[in-house]
């Protein structure tokens, strides 16, 4: 019997579902229809570092969750015939001006290679190293190159996913949608039922389940970064990506393409501008790792707007009380290396129903989800 299933939200989390419900086995017996406004949304914005292996967060299931969200992604963007312009394992250097702190950086490195085969090859390397990775880096410091790191263009990303889901069971419908207290998605055409809906509207998950009378802890922050066109780019179009102490980080796209970001505002709820004191500070950041650029080589300004919950970390699953529906938010500053792995397990819950046990990435859903009648 066809089973139906909206998705709500059509970034990294709601597009990863969307490819995975029509490529997992059963998926034929499906029709998936996602919602998504598109506005503001953090995946098309992002560009785009995958490489949790070196972060100092203490949160394990945090940790495990985006390391498996790194290891998915070759083996989804070969399936799914994604380009390396759109996603490539450059590799990450990590930099630090000061000695110790490298060799800190690089025991940390040698412990998670341990349990982290996507993570490859570490090699320290000195300032001038550095610059040999990337030329075009005209102050470089010592660092660490972790040759699994990868960059991803997120709205690239989620629109090779979605093109290729559509090619067999999903419809999209570009428009806000709201929910029901009776589980219907409210539409333009009217309200509509389904058997399993997916919520992965990040940020604004909060307004889509108030009809349900649950309140999400789930707080916006903006996040702005630049893209430049820089003059003299070196050929090679697989530089690594580069994360220097104290600036922003440094992410080449090739065909000149170098990106500078991001900003982390948390005082400017869901507002979409771009903001010339930001471009001029991420500018700035540019200017004092590669000399002669200037305001004329910025292309563009990308601005989205991040979910956070106040442990940072992220959530996902059915419902609580709710069943028919699942939920997935919070994925604050890691969400394009979390979102993959976010996406198919919601996938297959979604497909083949069951209890899942999540805890090993992830508190229990209450923890961020109360009902508005007992608060
Ligand atoms: C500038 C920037 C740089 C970043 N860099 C990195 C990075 O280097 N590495 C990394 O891992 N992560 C990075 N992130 C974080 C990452 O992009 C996000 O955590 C992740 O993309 C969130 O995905 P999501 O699917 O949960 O939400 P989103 O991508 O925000 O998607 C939610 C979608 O739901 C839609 N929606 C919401 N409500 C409704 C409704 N009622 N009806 C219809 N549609 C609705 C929205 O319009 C949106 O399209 C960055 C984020 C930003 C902003």
């Amino acid at each position: 019997m066809e089973k139906r299933i909206a998705i709500i939200g059509g970034g990294i989390v709601g597009a990863t579902a969307a490819y995975y419900l029509s490529t997992l086995p059963g998926s034929q017996n499906l029709k998936v229809t996602l919602f998504d406004d598109g506005i503001g949304q953090a995946t098309a914005a992002a560009a785009g570092i995958i490489s949790p292996w070196l972060s100092k967060r203490r949160n394990q299931r945090w940790y495990r969750l985006a390391k498996d969200g790194a290891d998915l992604y070759p083996q989804l963007i070969h399936d799914a015939q994604i380009g390396t312009d759109v996603y490539q394992q450059t590799g990450t250097i990590v930099t630090r001006e000061a000695q110790p702190d490298l060799e800190i950086l690089h025991d940390l490195a040698v412990d998670r290679q341990k349990t982290a085969a996507g993570m490859g090859q570490i090699t320290v390397l000195s300032a001038q190293d550095v610059q040999r990775h990337v030329p075009l880096l005209t102050a470089p410091q010592p660092g660490i190159l972790i040759s699994g790191g990868a960059r991803v263009d997120g709205a690239a990303l989620v629109h090779a996913l979605l093109a290729s889901a559509q090619d067999k069971n999903l419809t999209i419908r570009r428009e806000r949608v709201t929910l029901t207290a009776d589980e219907a998605v409210h539409t333009s055409l009217g309200d509509r039922k389904f058997d399993r809906i997916i919520v992965a509207a990040g940020a604004w998950l909060k307004d889509l389940l108030a009809p349900l009378d649950v309140i999400a802890q789930v707080r916006p922050q903006k996040g702005q970064l630049i893209e430049l066109a820089v003059k003299d780019y070196p050929l090679q179009e697989n530089l690594p990506v580069v994360m220097p102490e104290g600036e922003r980080d440094f992410i080449p796209f090739g065909h000149g393409k170098l990106i500078v970001g991001a900003t982390h505002e948390d005082d400017k709820g869901f507002d979409l501008q771009a903001e010339a004191a930001v471009t001029a500070d991420l500018l700035a950041s540019a200017q004092r790792l590669v000399a002669g650029v200037t305001a004329d080589d910025i292309t563009a300004v990308r601005v989205g707007t991040r979910a956070y919950t106040d442990d940072f970390a992220p959530f996902f699953g059915p419902l609580p009380d709710h069943e028919r529906l699942l939920v997935a938010s919070g994925l604050g500053s890691s969400g394009l290396t979390t979102g993959p792995q976010i996406g198919r397990l919601l996938a297959g819950s979604a497909l083949y129903g069951g209890t899942p046990d999540w805890s090993e990435y992830e508190l229990p859903l209450k923890t961020y989800l109360t009902s508005a009648s007992r608060a």
